[in-house]
């Protein structure tokens, strides 16, 4: 493995503005290894009530002999409420160097295989969660027999590829559900949380629509944000969030 990730594995901290090409080396490391995808996974349903692909007869899957998710997935962010070790936590911060803020709290990988630091056992074998009563909120909402869950599961060969003709059927039937999806233009792209001058926290949303917008100025020593909780709500989603 690459000597710098090895590094990055055994970091602390990371800047807000290195995280995506930290994600992106990752991500490059562990999926250089396992099979192509053939669906675009980012698109992929996790709940299985949203399924696009997967027929209703297909069995779902035993996690404790699988932990393709745990593996597969670079990012597994935590959210302020999460239970979940903070030293096992990358923060990933924002602002001038002595005066940084937290802005997201990521599980940190392990050096083996890049799979979360958390999971005890290999993919493919017998696998636990060791924090499965404080997994934070991702792990708990990434349903097993999902869309996503087999694709992720194929990847990593615990499952047979689609036919060349299944693959294509499940190319169009998901084109669809991402086209029907794109109307959703009030949905938050991108997050940023940033300090002012006061020393108050900004949190700064662009939606697919284009529209960016302040939804929210607080003060870090009472209130605690992180950006992965802005991600893909709805701007009226975000303002309950807020307001709750
Ligand atoms: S990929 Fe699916 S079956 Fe495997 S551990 Fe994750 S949720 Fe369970
Ligand atoms: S916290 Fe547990 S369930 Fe979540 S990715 Fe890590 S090992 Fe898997």
């Amino acid at each position: 493995m690459d000597q710098e990730l090895v590094q990055i594995t055994r970091e602390k901290t990371i800047q807000a503005d290195k995280l995506r090409w930290t994600l992106y080396a990752m991500h490059e490391e562990i999926w250089r290894k396992l099979g192509i995808p053939q669906l675009d996974s980012e698109n992929l349903p996790h709940r299985v009530e949203e399924n696009v692909v997967t027929p209703e007869w297909m069995p779902v899957p035993d996690c404790q002999t699988c932990g393709a998710c745990c593996g597969g997935f670079v990012a597994v962010p935590t959210e302020p409420d999460d239970d979940v070790p903070e030293e096992e936590c990358w923060e990933i911060v924002a602002g001038e160097e002595g005066e940084e803020y937290v802005v997201d709290r990521y599980i940190r990988r392990r050096e083996s295989d890049l799979a979360c630091k958390h999971l005890w056992g290999g993919v493919g074998g017998k696998v636990t969660c060791k924090i499965y009563d404080d997994r934070p909120n991702m792990c708990r909402v990434f349903e097993a027999g999902s869309d996503r869950c087999h694709a992720l599961r194929r990847a990593f060969g615990l499952e047979p590829y689609l036919s060349v003709e299944d693959m294509f059927a499940a190319r169009q039937r998901l084109k669809e559900h991402v086209e029907a999806k794109g109307a959703e233009s009030d949905k938050i792209k991108s997050v940023s949380i940033t300090p002012d001058e006061a020393g108050m926290m900004k949190v700064e949303v662009v939606t697919k629509g284009g529209e960016s917008k302040l939804v929210h100025t607080f003060d870090p020593a009472e209130e605690t944000w992180y950006r992965v909780q802005f991600e893909g709500k709805t701007l009226g989603e975000a303002e309950k969030m807020i307001l709750s």
